[in-house]
């Protein structure tokens, strides 16, 4: 099989995670394989920079799910701990639903389900169930639907998906199915807190995502020592080390067709010629802006009715002094999730009384800021495609997370913030060709699940594959490396027929 694709070469469009798995795994295959992305440094939204002395992710915080981690250090002989030291946190995290009432989940089943059975009588023992339920759902889901390529209904022609799909509630909305098991509102709001951040209300996601319960809950969140594009640092290291040659600086701005064939990408007024062109980069941004009219998948119309998962408007900020109250994950639930997932998703607007959640890595790792002082990065999910993003915007909304941050843990931290920089709808755009500056990609509704996602294959151009958080499976670090694979075994078959 090697020996077939020894020749082939790959282009690959964006270095986030699924670009960069996606070449890996081509390279794997015996593919000459090039990485051109568009921006100085190489990770897509997983970025991070550095200011005095201060070292900011400027996406993901959250590592969970760490065995998909660890699945993909293994398929290159490697290991988690060959790139970075992994840690368990615990408490998982902090939930602020007022000045007295904040929870902390603790990382042990049995300490959770006690939790639960605090706040309500008889909710430890429905948890129990819950995660039994959501465990099921994860292992199907992550082992029968999930790495499918989703290009035909046929793939899901399997009995034990057909009897998952029936009893994952496929067809139930996250919302009924919870509203079942949990009553009182601090319980369902941390049962309900992973799907805000997966791009659509709890009415409208459908029930089998309460996998991702049992990923918070049972495999625990991680946290790799260094910070989170440490995960990055490795990937770019794993495609070098199998050949792939990477570019930094080097934007797409087209890419060549002729028939229903990709030559070549432009690149810097340049042409580069490969057998397979693999899109990484927002789906939207290559489909509207980089094929030529006959050769996009979508017209205008479909991209505007898609539903995207949210933009941010976040602020990364370097503190003088130790904080007090807060652990390294820290969500402020003291307003209605109810009302500010509707004005995300429903009549998009800035919200009125917006959650947040703020990450303070300086609490886990000191290497994220100088002695005796705070990383803190804050983020507000909004709407995507809001207009007015200015700095008078990002002031107010400053102004209310900080007043809320100081009153729910009782401290001044204003006049010690010494580093401040914000980063919102126009910069997603400017930085990562986001369609309407989203940060997450395409929502996880249940019109945009598995074969309703944008496909990974063009339907005009036989060697363009498209990968990354607006395919399938969908949003999040672990997807997106899902994605990349999927996308390279799908495109390696292509590679392999004659042409
Ligand atoms: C603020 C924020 C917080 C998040 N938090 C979490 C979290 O805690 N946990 C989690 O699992 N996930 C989280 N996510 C989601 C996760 O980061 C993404 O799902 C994932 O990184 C997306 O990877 P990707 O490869 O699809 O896209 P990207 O990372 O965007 O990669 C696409 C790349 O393509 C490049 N590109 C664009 N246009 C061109 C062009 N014309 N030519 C060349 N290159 C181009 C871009 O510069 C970019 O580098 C978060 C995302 C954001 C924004």
């Amino acid at each position: 099989m090697i020996i077939a694709v020894m020749s082939k070469s790959a282009i690959v469009i964006g270095s986030g995670f699924s670009g960069l798995s996606a070449a890996a795994y081509l390279a794997k295959q015996g593919f000459r394989v090039k990485v051109f992305e568009k921006n100085s440094q190489f990770g897509g939204r997983a970025r991070v920079f550095e200011e005095d002395g201060f070292k900011f992710d400027m996406g993901p915080s959250w590592y969970w799910m760490p065995e998909v981690f660890e699945k993909f250090y293994g398929d290159f002989g490697k290991t988690t701990s060959d790139f970075y030291n992994l840690k368990r946190l615990d408490p998982s995290y902090k939930v602020f639903f007022s000045d007295k009432d904040q929870i902390n989940l603790p990382s042990k089943l049995e300490d959770i389900y006690k939790l639960f059975e605090s706040y309500e009588e008889g909710a430890g023992e429905k948890l129990k169930e819950f995660l039994a339920a959501a465990e099921y759902r994860y292992d199907i889901g992550m082992n029968r639907m999930v790495p499918k390529p989703s290009l035909s209904p046929l793939e899901f022609v399997d009995w034990e998906v057909i009897n998952g799909l029936f009893k994952m509630d496929l067809f139930n909305s996250f919302r009924s199915y919870t509203d079942k098991y949990f009553k009182h509102p601090f319980l369902k709001s941390i049962i309900e807190f992973p799907i805000l951040f997966l791009g659509a209300t709890a009415e409208n996601t459908p029930a089998l995502y309460s996998m991702m319960n049992h990923a918070d809950m049972a495999l625990g969140t991680w946290y790799p020592e260094g910070g989170m594009h440490e995960i990055i640092k490795a990937f770019v290291q794993i495609c070098e080390e199998f050949g792939v040659e990477m570019h930094s600086s080097s934007p797409v701005t087209k890419i060549n067709s002729s028939g229903d064939y990709a030559d070549s990408v432009t690149v810097n007024d340049q042409e580069h010629y490969a057998d397979l062109i693999i899109a990484g980069a927002d789906y939207a941004h290559v489909d509207r802006e980089l094929l030529a009219e006959d050769a996009k998948n979508y017209n205008e119309e479909y991209w505007d009715s898609r539903t995207m998962a949210p933009s941010c408007l976040l602020y990364y900020l370097g503190v003088n002094k130790k904080i007090d109250g807060l652990l390294h994950h820290n969500l402020f639930f003291d307003e209605s999730l109810d009302e500010h997932a509707e004005e995300i998703y429903e009549s998009p607007q800035w919200p009125s009384k917006p959650l947040f959640y703020v990450c303070n890595p300086s609490k886990t790792d000191s290497t994220v800021a100088p002695p005796g002082q705070e990383n803190l990065f804050i983020l507000i999910p909004v709407a995507t495609g809001l207009a007015n993003d200015n700095d008078s915007i990002r002031e107010r909304y400053f102004d209310i997370v900080l007043n809320r941050i100081e009153k729910l843990t009782s401290q001044k931290i204003r006049d010690n913030i010494i580093y401040k920089r914000t980063y919102a709808h126009s910069d997603f755009i400017q930085d990562y060709n986001a369609f309407k500056g989203n940060a997450y990609g395409l929502a996880n509704t249940l019109d945009q699940t598995a074969i309703l996602k944008p496909s990974i294959k063009s339907k005009k151009l036989r060697n363009l594959y498209f990968t990354g958080q607006l395919t399938v499976p969908g949003p999040g670090i672990p997807p997106s490396i899902i994605s990349g694979k999927i996308v390279a075994k799908e495109a390696a078959k292509e590679a392999l027929c004659v042409h």
